[in-house]
């Protein structure tokens, strides 16, 4: 099986778009919605519940009162002002770090997972699909994406692909979304902003060796600063598979909750076929 993730520096650049519709033309593959902080594939690929459960990602500090001799040791220990003056756990402050744990005598504090997200596996017309909600507030959304590509595995059918709608950024969401794959799409606009976040999420993946390939989405726009793209890209290194036009009937797609392929835009269409032909030639498969 082959993992392509694709990816941006920012939210909002049409990547759950790309994967949706490639979730239409693509046979043979897994799904798996790594932004877990703001996931939208499951609004547009639905399918059958196979497994819902809480998922507990955080470990925080809990106090049994009855036990404290109120020594004070926990409120020296502690490097992240989760304790209070009383030696009351402050649990909004708390990192689960356990130094509390270990410097109190009474054996007066444990540490208790604590739910962070939920993950969900549905079986879907296109294929197992695999994504998580982070609770509001949570911590951890990197360990949440790790469950989510573990999870898809737990109803592996020897499928060729695994498309991972990964997370916007460059921080460790990323990092987990791409590790291990075969391939790293970066989906940027033709805009200042969408330059500079290339550069930053074309480095992470260089950082971690995995091939990576641009699409840009919406390049009409502003043919210059697509021209830049290109330019950056060629020096780089780094080929353009995808140039993708903007489409007022794709805003209305999205609007009715379908992807561009299902709503029959050919002119997206084609050029996310093409993609996929530029990519999948690439890898050589
Ligand atoms: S270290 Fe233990 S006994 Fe001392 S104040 Fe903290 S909880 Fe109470
Ligand atoms: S687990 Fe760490 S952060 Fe939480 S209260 Fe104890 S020392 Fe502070």
């Amino acid at each position: 099986m082959k993992q392509i993730a694709f990816v941006s520096g920012k939210g909002g650049t049409g990547k759950s778009t790309l994967v949706s519709s490639l979730c239409q033309l693509v046979a043979d593959k897994m799904v798996a919605d790594c932004d877990v902080e703001a996931p939208n594939l499951h609004l547009l690929i639905t399918g059958e519940e196979l497994n819902k459960a809480d998922y507990y990602g955080a470990k925080e500090a809990v106090k049994d009162a009855a036990k404290c001799r109120k020594c004070g040791l926990c409120y020296d220990a502690c490097r992240f002002a989760a304790i209070s003056d009383e030696y009351e756990i402050i649990s909004l402050n708390c990192e689960g770090c356990g130094a509390c744990a270990l410097v109190c005598p009474a054996e007066a504090i444990s540490l208790e997972e604590v739910k962070t997200g939920q993950t969900y596996l549905t079986k879907t017309l296109q294929g197992t699909f695999s994504h998580a909600l982070l609770d509001i507030g949570a911590e951890g959304s990197g360990k949440l994406v790790t469950e989510v590509r573990r999870k898809i595995f737990t109803s592996h059918e020897q499928e060729k692909w695994l498309l991972i709608d990964g997370s916007p950024g460059i921080g460790c969401v990323v990092i987990a979304s791409i590790t291990g794959t075969d391939a790293v799409v970066i989906v940027t606009e033709p805009t200042k902003s969408g330059v500079s976040d290339l550069e930053r999420v074309l480095a992470a993946a260089r950082h971690f060796q995995i091939p990576s390939f641009v699409c840009i989405n919406k390049y009409d726009l502003n043919p210059e600063m697509a021209a830049q793209i290109e330019e950056y890209c060629r020096q780089h290194d780094c080929p353009v598979i995808g140039r993708i036009p903007f489409d007022q009937k794709v805003v209305k797609a999205l609007q009715a909750g379908k992807t561009p392929v299902e709503a029959g835009n050919i002119q997206v269409t084609r050029e996310i076929e093409k993609l996929w032909q530029r990519l999948t030639a690439a890898l050589g498969a």
